[in-house]
């Protein structure tokens, strides 16, 4: 095999320029090769070798039967840096390896004397290291010699591969224009949207969609100028668009706008509205050519939008009316859809939740604040009101976050949609607390009294059947039974008569900024300061609204409450600014220090309780009236229930004795009971009076003791006696508070236990305890056994009798001596009440 490199001096005429191509075949060392030194070559492969020197067509000679290889230098880029340099002088088979099985049979017959040929034959040639389909316009020829025998191949090949792969790029960019075009037509033809192509500068239709065509019917269109299919056009504003985008490209968009439009020519023209874009149409030559429009008709859109308004405007003003009804009421007013969230709550019940509309409407009974079982219990309402179409009315009590344990009356009621199925349904709560308690307290008093009635009957027969001395008496006891039979008709009248005092809870809301003094408030606060909603209102005119006998007390206590955190639940009376009206608040807030820490918000509610305070004031006018008109003849039996135990305690009848001092007991116990009442009566209507005056408590507290020791031997009293306290204070009314306390631990704790007593000083101040090892109070109740007839309910202590009132009137006695009354107790333990007195 023959290799570059050997550089062979010989000289052969026939082997000289020919390029780099015959400078590598005279460098070969032929002799190794079967072609042989050149000298040697058939006159026909030397001529053939001297043609293709010289030509500049690329040819490649194939000789004898291994096809061995030379080329010239056109024919070397076919080759490419994988086959060059080993083929020349090398076998085509093995230079040609991966075409052979499509050229091999080619060379063959050539070699038997054909000649073959073909334009754009594609093999796949590995000339740079991969294969690649190359394309050739090619001719195969025999070379023969001078006796007419086939020595080689005469290859002539021009590479046609760039030509063939332009060729098919453009037929494909063809194809997909023409394809573009096929689906832009059918996409036109088809569109929801009204198409058409106006052409030229005359606008005429070249194109109409059938979308078109039907905003148009019966109307010619196509190849008309479209001024002369649509005259109606002539001389709008729309004309002047058309023509614009034709002469400056610049698109035009439009939505919604009117055109009246004829549907045949020369016909009535009716408001129709259409949303348009015209758009430039350019030549190749990227001159305008014509104007693409696209079309909508928005009139049902429009006439749906226009409906749809008048509705909402119906209902917005429907629900205006609404609102303005459910505003103005107490009554907690809401919406339930089926899925048991609030879609409605007004105003009273917004407030009671102290949410807004944004953060509640929408939400479940849960997330509204409501306890599980009470959301539970409204939404099994709910299902039953979806099954039964029936609404259902109930009774519900719960703790308010202020006001204590309320409770509320409430309907439920189906709202049918057309299909008279149950759409929603639609509540209203009503606040009935105030008259429950009434009515309790009223049925308790007449308990009391009724029974203690009874037992004054009794005692009445026995003393009537035993003493005829007594006679005088019984008739004076017949007297007082009489009255108070009396008194208590009175009480069951009146009690008819305050069940129809439902009051009402609307509350007003305020902001206090502690920094600023930023005072605000919403409309319904103002409203009960006697403001219009839209003026302004200061803290000082608020104040100034305030009866001036209550202005100076409020003032201090707001002052307390927003610089320190002093508590803010007050009473008083205000007249309004505009109405002149006298209306009764109650104010209770709330000091809140701002996440910033900067400040503190002052918030809070005010509720007109003006209809519960006049109920207040006459019935504690009425209690009053009764406690005094009781009072009388009390006294006058107390005289003569002592002046008989006197005489009969020297009788030798010891059942008359017995009886009398019963007698003496019972009418001891109803004189404190009626002096309580009289005491709450004074409290309320501020006609309690505390006369100060030094004495020594440790003396007050013995003698206290020693006068209930007269009556009481049923439990152990210690007293661990003190250093004398000095006090100045109403002697009386302590007395009474600690007289209460005694007796509540006696009437609290079971028989045979002990009650201790203790008095000391604890830095300015005097403090009482009296302890008991009786049923104890649990936490809830602790608080509230000082609020006005408050009693704990349970079995325990619903044989023993009382008002409520002792506690209350203690701790109004405390705190009237700027005072402080607490209890420490553990239910079935015992408890410990305390109160403390400033020393000086
Ligand atoms: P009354 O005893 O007439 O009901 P009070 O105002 O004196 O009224 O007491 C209010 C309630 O407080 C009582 O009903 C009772 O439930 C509770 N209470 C008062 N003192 C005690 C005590 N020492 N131990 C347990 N409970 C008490």
């Amino acid at each position: 095999m023959g290799q570059p490199g050997h550089a062979s001096n010989i000289n052969y005429p026939f082997l000289t320029g020919g390029g780099e191509m015959g400078a590598l075949i005279r460098s070969i060392d032929w002799s190794a090769n079967p072609l042989g030194e050149p000298s040697g070559w058939s006159p026909a492969l030397q001529q053939t070798v001297s043609m293709m020197l010289t030509t500049s067509f690329p040819v490649l000679i194939c000789w004898g039967e291994n096809y061995i290889q030379l080329y010239n230098d056109a024919f070397r880029p076919i080759n490419g840096e994988t086959k060059h340099p080993q083929a020349m002088g090398g076998s085509a088979k093995a230079t040609y390896a991966e075409i052979w099985e499509q050229i091999g049979p080619m060379f063959q017959s050539v070699m038997q004397g054909q000649t073959v040929g073909f334009p754009n034959f594609m093999v796949p040639l590995d000339r740079n290291g991969y294969l690649e389909d190359c394309y050739f316009d090619f001719s195969y020829s025999p070379i023969r010699d001078s006796k007419g025998v086939t020595g080689g191949i005469l290859v002539i090949c021009v590479e046609t591969t760039e030509k063939v792969k332009a060729i098919s790029q453009a037929e494909q960019a063809q194809a997909a224009v023409a394809s573009q075009r096929d689906r832009l037509t059918s996409f036109f033809m088809q569109a929801p949207a009204g198409v058409c192509i106006l052409d030229g500068p005359q606008l005429v239709y070249e194109l109409v969609n059938p979308a078109y065509q039907e905003l148009l019917p019966g109307r010619k269109l196509l190849g008309r100028p479209i001024f002369e299919a649509l005259p109606e056009l002539v001389a709008t504003p729309l004309q002047e668009v058309l023509l614009n985008v034709y002469n400056t490209g610049a698109p035009f968009e439009i939505n919604e706008l009117l055109i009246p439009v004829a549907e045949y020519e020369g016909g009535p023209t009716q408001n129709r509205y259409f949303s348009f874009t015209y758009q430039a149409r350019r030549d190749v030559n990227n001159k305008i050519d014509g104007i693409l429009v696209f079309v909508f008709e928005v009139t049902a859109m429009k006439n749906v939008q226009e409906d749809l308004r008048e509705a909402r405007e119906q209902s917005d003003q429907q629900k205006r009316v609404y609102e303005a009804i459910s505003s103005g009421t107490p009554d907690l007013m809401y919406v339930f859809d089926l899925d048991y969230r609030f879609t409605y709550a007004n105003n009273a019940l917004l407030s009671m939740w102290g949410k807004t509309e944004e953060n509640a409407i929408g939400k479940g009974l849960l997330e509204n604040g409501y306890e599980p079982w009470h959301a539970e219990m409204h939404e099994r309402e709910i299902d039953q009101i979806k099954n039964t179409k029936q609404p259902i009315r109930g009774e519900v009590s719960f703790p308010h976050a202020i006001l204590g344990k309320r409770v509320y009356d409430y309907i439920l009621t189906p709202v049918f949609n057309e299909l008279s199925e149950v759409a929603a349904v639609a509540g209203i709560t009503r606040d009935v607390s105030e008259r429950k308690q009434l009515e309790e307290t009223l049925a308790n008093s007449s308990e009391e009294l009724q029974a203690i009635n009874e037992e004054m009957a009794t005692t009445n027969e026995e003393m009537a059947a035993s003493n005829e001395e007594l006679t005088a008496t019984n008739e004076e006891l017949a007297f007082v039974n009489q009255q108070l039979l009396e008194a208590q008709q009175k009480i069951e009248e009146s009690e008819t008569a305050l069940r129809l005092a439902i009051e009402a809870a609307n509350f007003g809301t305020w902001f206090i900024h502690s920094e600023t003094r930023e005072f605000i408030t919403d409309a319904r606060l103002k409203e009960l300061f006697g403001y219009y909603p839209d003026e302004a209102l200061s803290i000082e005119q608020a104040l100034a609204q305030i009866t001036e006998e209550y202005r100076g007390y409020v003032a201090n206590k707001l002052e307390n409450a927003i610089y320190r955190n002093g508590d803010y639940d007050v009473t008083y009376p205000v007249i309004g600014l505009h109405d002149n009206q006298l209306r009764w608040l109650r104010a209770v807030g709330n000091l809140k220090a701002d996440p910033s820490g900067a400040f503190s918000a002052f918030t809070g509610m005010v509720m007109d309780i003006t209809e519960q305070k006049q109920d207040e004031m006459r019935k504690n006018d009425f209690i009053g009236m009764v406690s005094h008109e009781l009072k009388t003849p009390l006294t006058s039996l107390t005289a003569i229930v002592q002046v008989a135990n006197q005489k009969l305690k020297s009788n030798e009848d010891s059942f008359l004795a017995g009886a009398m001092e019963k007698a003496g007991v019972q009418v001891k116990r109803m004189s404190n009971m009626i002096n309580g009442f009289l005491n709450v009566s004074r409290l309320e209507s501020a006609k309690l009076v505390i006369e100060k005056r030094e004495f020594n408590l440790e003396d007050l507290i013995e003698e206290t003791i020693k006068e209930t020791e007269l009556t009481v031997s049923s439990h152990v009293i210690k007293f661990e006696p003190c250093n004398p306290v000095m006090i100045k204070a109403d002697h009386d009314k302590i007395g009474s508070v600690i007289t209460n306390l005694i007796s509540n631990a006696i009437k609290y704790s079971p028989k045979g236990k002990e009650i201790d007593i203790k008095c000391e000083i604890i830095g300015d101040r005097a403090q009482v305890s009296v302890k008991d090892e009786g049923m104890g109070l649990k936490p809830q109740d602790k608080d509230r056994v000082f609020e006005r007839y408050y009693r704990v309910e349970t079995n325990g202590t619903q044989h023993i009798s009382g008002f409520g009132i002792g506690l209350y009137l203690s701790a109004e006695i405390i705190h009237r001596h700027d005072g402080e009354i607490w209890v420490d107790s553990e239910s079935g333990v015992g408890s410990t009440f305390h109160f403390s007195l400033p020393l000086h």
